[in-house]
C-alpha cells in the first residue's frame, strides 16, 4: 500500500483546472516528456515551440528523439505567435506547444483553430499557469493536454514536481503506464506493458501540494490586483512597457512580473537586472532566446543556421534582450512596497 496522497492530489488538482484526468510526475521537464510521447512525438516528428521560452520546452521534444522547431512570439504577450506557428507546420509537426508565459494565456482561439485546420493537436505548456483562465475557462476546460510544474520556483512548489493534465482516458492512461515502468496499477506479477521509465510523484510531495493549492486563489487575487496597480506604475515611467494581455486571457495567476525596454541590448538590461538586485528587487534577465543555447544545437534541432531561426523571430530576438522580470513574490507585497519598487525602478532605468 503506497498511501493516498498522491492520488487525491490528482483529482483535487484535475477538478481545480477542469480536467478529466490528471497525472502526477516528478517535475515539469518529465511532464512535457511523458505528454509528448503520450501524443505520438518521438523520431522523425517535429515540435513547434516559442523560441523564447524556459529551455525545457524544447529540451523536452529533443530528448525523445523529435526536432524542436523555434517560432516567434508576440512583442506584447509574449506567447507563441499563430501566424508564426502556422508558417512553420510541415508534414513531419505532430504538435505546437504554447507556454502560457508568466500566466497569461497565449492566444488559445487562434491555436485551437489552426490545430482543426491542420491537424496539429496542441500541448499547453501551462508550467507558469496555475489557476489562470481563457474566456472564463481554465486550462484543464481548453481541450487539450497541458503541463505544469511544482518546481521551487513556481506558483505551487513541493521543491520538485509535475502533473499532466488529460482530456482524453486513452492518453491518460497510456500516459499513467508510461510513467510507471510500463506497469498496471493491479499487477503483481511483473506484467510490464510498454516502455517506461519511473516519473511518478512521491507521496510527500503530494501532500505539501495539496496544502498549497488551498491557498492559491487568495495569492492569485492579491497579485492580480498588484499587478494592475503596479503595471499602471511601470506604465509610466519612460521607456519602460509592461508585459501586456489578450484580454480574453481573463485569469493571470502572475508568475512573474516582465517589463520590455524596448531598444535596450542586452548588456545593458543585464547591468540594471544586477543594479536592481543591489537595490534589494528580485530581479532577473529574461530566458535567452532557445536557439541561443549550446544546447539546443546538440540534438533534434532543425536544418537551419542560429542566423536563420533569429531571422524569423525579430521578437524574440528583442525580448530576450531586453526584457526583465521581477520574482512573483514582489506581487503579494504590500501597495506601498510596490510603489517604492515602481519608484526604484524608475530611478534606475532613467540612470541605466
Ligand atoms: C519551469 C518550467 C518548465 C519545467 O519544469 P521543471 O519542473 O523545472 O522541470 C517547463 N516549461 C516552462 C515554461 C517552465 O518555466
Amino acid at each position: 500500500m503506497g498511501g493516498t496522497e498522491v492520488e487525491s492530489f490528482e483529482r483535487e488538482f484535475a477538478g481545480y483546472h477542469g480536467a478529466q484526468h490528471a497525472l502526477a510526475v516528478t517535475n515539469g521537464t518529465h511532464a512535457l516528456e511523458l505528454a509528448l510521447q503520450a501524443m505520438g512525438v518521438g523520431p522523425g516528428t517535429e515540435v513547434i515551440v516559442p523560441g523564447f521560452t524556459f529551455i525545457s520546452s524544447s529540451q523536452a521534444a529533443q530528448r525523445i528523439g523529435a526536432v524542436a522547431v523555434p517560432v516567434d512570439v508576440d512583442p506584447d504577450t509574449y506567447c507563441v505567435d499563430v501566424a508564426a506557428a502556422a508558417a512553420a507546420i510541415t508534414s513531419r509537426t505532430r504538435v505546437i506547444m504554447p507556454v502560457h508565459m508568466a500566466g497569461l494565456i497565449a492566444d488559445m482561439d487562434g491555436l485551437d483553430k489552426l490545430a482543426a485546420d491542420s491537424g496539429v493537436q496542441l500541448l499547453q505548456d501551462a508550467a507558469h499557469a496555475h489557476g489562470a483562465q481563457w474566456q472564463g475557462k481554465r486550462v484543464g476546460e481548453l481541450g487539450s493536454v497541458a503541463v505544469f510544474s511544482f518546481q521551487n520556483g513556481k506558483l505551487m512548489t513541493a521543491g520538485e514536481g509535475g502533473a499532466v493534465l488529460f482530456p482524453d482516458e486513452e492518453m491518460y492512461e497510456q500516459a499513467f503506464l508510461r510513467h510507471s515502468c510500463g506497469r498496471p496499477r493491479t499487477d503483481r506479477r511483473y506484467h510490464h506493458q510498454i516502455a517506461g521509465t519511473n516519473m511518478r510523484m512521491n507521496e510527500f510531495s503530494a501532500a505539501v501540494l495539496r496544502a498549497q493549492m488551498t491557498r492559491l486563489d487568495a495569492q492569485i487575487e492579491v497579485r492580480g490586483q498588484r499587478w494592475q496597480a503596479f503595471s499602471d506604475l511601470l506604465a509610466q515611467i519612460p521607456g519602460v512597457r509592461p508585459q501586456s494581455g489578450d484580454p480574453r486571457a481573463d485569469r493571470n495567476p502572475h508568475y512573474m512580473a516582465m517589463f520590455r525596454l524596448p531598444g535596450w541590448s542586452e548588456e545593458r538590461r543585464n547591468l540594471l537586472v544586477d543594479r536592481l538586485v543591489e537595490a534589494g528587487i528580485p530581479a532577473f534577465a529574461a530566458f535567452r532566446a532557445i536557439y541561443r543555447t549550446a544546447a539546443f544545437w546538440e540534438t533534434g534541432a532543425p536544418a537551419e543556421s542560429v542566423d536563420a531561426v533569429a531571422e524569423r523571430c525579430p521578437n524574440v530576438e528583442a525580448i530576450s534582450q531586453d526584457c526583465v522580470w521581477l520574482h512573483h513574490r514582489t506581487l503579494l507585497a504590500s501597495e506601498q512596497d510596490l510603489a517604492d519598487t515602481a519608484a526604484i525602478v524608475a530611478e534606475l532605468v532613467a540612470t541605466g
